[in-house]
């Protein structure tokens, strides 16, 4: 790993990997060292003190400053971060909910199922997960001929095998009202914590009516998957498919702008 004086944070080092090059720390104490801390004056110094073979380092380094500098400001460490490694990314497992028979709602507005939509949402929380610390996986159901109980124990034990650390179920409402709710296990002292914090992102983000984080118990709607792990696991229900108002607003903000909302919030849990 090479370390990298950041421009305009004189007391802050980041640790990037070494481009082309064998990883390792970089003396800072030979001849030739750079003659101010700017970044380009250091940058410069590892190249003239021959520390890299390729003849394309420089730039290379320089373009992935500013994307780690962004990284670190989104995880709110740019204070704390003086000369530690970045912390490693936090396993998020993200279920899509219902499976490729039953899709679950369809929403008359949007022109979608939920199993449909929320593959779209995973897929965006994929590419923008980095910028918030979170390594998300993302885990389907397959319809089990044994019934609904053994399709989600299935699911929540590949879940539970890669051991994340936190679970999301992505789901949509129907059935005549409008806002945002998250569901938990009642006695999941976490999982309340990661509904509060997930909701709360989404109601911030999206500026959604807000029905609250909702305790489940057995024999509740998704109680089934709410207590299948002993990871903190919620359900969204991030909006009604079914309603004008509600969809209106997911037009505006995109399947985007849902999933940066979630990952907001899973990253406030974490940070919490
Ligand atoms: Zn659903």
């Amino acid at each position: 790993m090479a370390k990298i004086r950041i421009a305009n944070s004189p007391t802050s080092t980041i640790s990037l990997p070494a481009i082309g090059h064998s990883s390792r720390t970089v003396p800072c104490t030979t001849a030739g060292r750079p003659t101010d801390q700017t970044r380009s004056g250091y940058i410069g110094h590892l190249h003239r003190a021959g520390y890299a073979g390729d003849q394309r380092y420089v730039a290379k380094v320089a373009a992935v400053v500013p994307t780690v500098t962004k990284q670190i400001e989104d995880l709110g460490l740019a204070s704390a971060f003086s000369g530690i490694n970045a912390p490693a990314l936090t396993r998020l497992a993200i279920l899509i909910g219902h499976n490729d028979v039953a899709k679950g709602a369809f929403s008359p507005h949007l022109l979608v199922s939920e199993w449909d939509y929320n593959q779209r949402v995973a897929r965006e929380m994929q590419a923008a997960a980095s910028e918030f610390g979170l390594e998300p996986r993302v885990f389907f159901r397959d319809r089990n001929r044994r019934g609904y109980a053994t399709e989600i124990a299935i699911a929540y034990a590949a879940i539970d095998a890669w051991d994340p650390a936190a679970i999301m179920e992505l789901h949509f409402n129907a059935g005549g009202g409008t806002g945002t709710e998250t569901l938990y296990w009642h006695s999941s002292r976490n999982g309340k914590k990661l509904a509060d914090a997930v909701r709360e992102a989404i109601l911030g983000e999206l500026d959604m009516r807000d029905r609250g984080s909702r305790a489940r118990r057995s024999g509740d709607r998704g109680s089934t998957s709410l207590r299948a792990s002993a990871h903190p696991t919620i359900l969204t229900e991030p909006f009604f498919g079914d309603s004008d108002s509600d969809c209106d607003r997911m037009l505006e903000v995109g399947e985007t702008g849902l999933a940066r909302a979630y990952l907001i919030g899973a990253r406030d849990y974490f940070m919490s």
